[in-house]
């Protein structure tokens, strides 16, 4: 809210005047050594004299997701569903358990939202392009950045609430429209969803330099790393990883770059990068994960196109999606439950 609206709340709903209320705005801030903003100040000064700034169904009560951060309690986040994955069904001392997951998309950024045990029938009657408002939910992030919002036995999870405007929210995606295929029926130049398995994983340089501006890779010339916009850069390293990913159906050569790359080797670019300097070997980040990754079931969306010189289907990865680890989130449920009681 503005300062001048907050101003103009405060002064309709109060005899007080514009300037006596600047003036406790500046004697507020005096009082407290100048750590607060004006704007800041009037909000306790609207508190002192009873005034509500906030509308109970304001849209500030929501979070945009890409001001999400992990650790979050109690956040209400308002979003469209992109794409549900599959419910699983996995065993735990002797006890069946259900886990569910969605994609959710406000417009500002993309969420996971996990769904465990009770809420699974909640999750069961969630479809794509479904609105939802998921209350008291919190907030996990991975090492990656990528954000899970953990809907526990305290979060309200509502589906097409009547008081939103579907249309209000701007949720474009183009991964949505991605078709979920076997790999077997894969065909080049097309976009698809895929889940499986990772069988194998080529042991291979994964870096490429490109420019520290604007990412774009760049040529070498006379010894030189020059960016054809940016000129002659000291060039950064990108990763970039080639896996065959198996569905049961059939397997298919994938290849990822950046945030995507990260996720398949489960470690951060920087880190690879030390791995392969200190070792001198910029194949050895591989090696050393291997073992980690193949059998890593993931979800996975991209462009295909047809390889002509092997004649076969590959796909360049735009997004991925790791299927949950139960064992990890089992741990990560323990030690939310134990926080909560504690408070
Ligand atoms: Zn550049």
């Amino acid at each position: 809210m503005e300062f001048n609206e907050i101003i103009e709340r405060i002064v309709k709903s109060t005899n007080l005047s514009a300037e006596v209320l600047n003036s406790k705005i500046n004697d507020k801030i005096a009082e407290l050594d100048n750590l607060v903003s004006k704007e800041g100040a009037a909000h306790i000064i609207a508190n002192e004299l009873g005034v509500n700034l906030i509308d109970s169904d304001a849209s500030q009560d929501f979070v945009n997701i890409k001001n999400l951060v992990g650790g979050l309690r109690n956040v209400i986040v308002l979003g469209k569903v992109t794409d549900t994955f599959p419910v699983t069904t996995f065993e735990k001392d002797g006890k069946k358990k259900q886990v569910g997951s969605l994609s959710l998309n406000d417009g500002t950024g993309f969420a996971r939202v996990v769904f465990w045990d009770d809420s699974i029938n909640i999750f069961k009657n969630i479809k794509e392009n479904d609105i939802i408002k998921v209350i008291n939910a919190y907030v996990k992030e991975n090492k990656f950045g990528k954000l899970e919002l953990h809907v526990s036995y305290r979060t309200k999870v509502r589906v097409n609430p009547d008081d939103i405007d579907p249309k209000s929210i701007n949720a474009t995606d183009k991964q949505s429209k991605a078709e979920f295929v076997d790999i077997v029926e894969i065909k080049p130049d097309s976009f698809v969803k895929c889940f499986g398995a990772i069988v194998q994983v080529y042991k291979k340089n994964i870096f490429f330099n490109v420019c520290p501006q604007c990412g774009k890779s760049i040529k070498s010339d006379e010894g030189l790393s020059m960016c054809s916009e940016h000129g002659k850069v000291s060039p950064s390293r990108k990763m970039f990883v080639t896996f065959v990913l198996d569905d049961g159906t059939g397997t298919i050569r994938c290849t990822s770059f950046g945030r995507d790359a990260e996720v398949i080797m489960g470690m951060p670019t920087i880190e690879a990068i030390k791995l392969a300097d200190s070792h001198e070997d910029s194949t050895f980040p591989v090696d050393s994960i291997k073992s980690k990754i193949l059998g890593k079931e993931v979800f996975i969306y991209g462009r295909t196109s047809l390889n002509t010189f092997t004649n076969s289907i590959e796909i360049i990865t735009s997004r991925i999606v790791e299927n949950i680890d139960y064992n990890v989130e089992l741990k990560r449920i323990a030690e939310e439950v134990e926080f909560g009681d504690k408070n």
